[in-house]
């Protein structure tokens, strides 16, 4: 048997070894997860906890994971810590965890520091959380340390993100409202049996009054984690979570992340998808690099590029001169972008640039239409 189908008859050695090639960046860890989703998937569900240090996450996450495993619900659990390079002391903890984990084939759980730069995290991260639901799990916990853009790019991964906070916090629910606030579908109060935990509520309900962001509020849970209480109400509250709208998608595998059209005028453009479709115009603006105003329609999860020359030496006033008006690119969103060019490299596809931070700071690569079926490719790297 090879290896994903090792995985696939529920070989948690081969589960483990599947996990570290992806952390590695190594093409067998793509292998495996494509002849995993080969036979299709079935969407797990994909939960983000978040929240400071000494919050008790950690206890949190094992009782929910416990939880799911009394509902019949297998469970997987990604710790993230991109601190505990030198320190060491979050993997310690996972260390112990696991063992608690030790006998119960329905709960797995892995531990992953950073190395190198935050963006391989987080592909490495929505990779290990594919990894988890092509390998069948139901539940897919990914834990993080309070740390920023990290949890940013986590929540990008998960349908519900939990932010976990303790009474006592003072300060700090100001501190973290920046970016948390915003991802945050079920705020959790931990440890509420401490005196405080009134300040901690009143204090996040007076932060989400002050923000304009759209749908429902998120609910606000308290929980003892040490003692299990508030976890059945917990869950309770994730299961509606999911039902709410959300403003992005889980990032996964492949997307199209927009389509990029020449015109010769957005103006004139806009005439027909803005004011005749009814679309809407997200952003404009001018890219230098490339010569060019650009004008970006949501569309889903996608979006339409229209696309107008800067100026008569731009590659947009080349293609119109050469092709006319049209299809110029299709952008496609991959897990690992870095990963992707090497393989394409290795393969002799024909790239037309380096890798290169675009509009929005996102990297992107072109593979010219030769190396694609006859259209130009925009490859982009998701969540980062
Ligand atoms: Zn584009």
């Amino acid at each position: 048997m090879d290896l994903a189908q090792r995985i696939a008859a529920g070989d948690l050695r081969a589960l483990a070894r599947a996990a570290t090639y992806i952390e590695n960046r190594d093409a067998r860890g793509e292998e495996v997860l494509r002849s995993l989703e080969a036979g299709g998937v079935r969407e797990p569900l994909v939960l983000g906890v978040t929240g400071s240090p000494g919050a008790g996450k950690s206890t949190l996450v094992d009782r929910v994971a416990r939880a799911y495993r009394q509902a019949g619900r297998t469970v997987a659990i990604v710790a993230v810590d991109p601190s505990s390079a030198t320190s060491g002391g979050a993997l310690l903890g996972d260390r112990i965890r696991m063992q608690s984990g030790l006998g119960d084939p329905g709960l797995f759980v892995r531990s992953m520091a950073t190395r190198g730069a935050h963006g391989g995290l987080a592909a490495a991260t929505a990779n290990l959380v594919r990894l988890f639901g092509a390998a069948g799990r139901d539940v897919v916990i990914v834990e993080t340390v309070g740390v920023g853009q990290a949890e940013v790019d986590v929540a990008r991964l998960a349908q519900v993100t939990l932010v976990v906070l303790v009474p006592g916090m003072g300060d700090d629910v100001q501190a973290i409202k920046a970016g948390i606030m915003e991802i945050a579908d079920v705020f959790v109060i931990n440890k509420a049996d401490h005196a405080g935990a009134d300040q901690v509520e009143n204090e996040v309900r007076a932060v989400l009054a002050m923000n304009d962001r759209a749908g429902p509020p998120p609910e606000i849970v308290r929980t003892v984690a040490t003692r299990g209480e508030g976890v059945p109400e917990l869950l309770e509250a994730i299961g509606r979570a999911p039902r709410r709208s959300r403003t992005f998608a889980p990032a996964r595998g492949h997307a199209i992340d927009h389509l990029g059209i020449a015109v010769e005028s957005i103006e004139a453009a806009l005439a027909f998808y803005r004011d005749q479709l009814g679309m809407t115009v997200a952003s404009r603006e001018t890219v230098e690099v490339e010569n060019v105003h650009v004008a970006m329609l949501p569309a889903g999860e996608s979006r339409i590029e229209l696309l107008e020359p800067a100026s008569p030496g731009s590659v947009i006033a080349k293609f119109l001169e050469k092709r006319g008006p049209g299809l110029h690119h299709v952008a496609l969103r991959v897990p690992d972008l870095a990963a992707a060019v090497e393989r394409l490299r290795a393969g002799g596809a024909r790239l037309l640039n380096e890798p290169r931070k675009g509009a929005g700071g996102h990297e992107y690569v072109f593979v010219h239409p030769a190396s694609t079926g006859g259209v130009l490719l925009e490859l982009i790297q998701d969540a980062q």
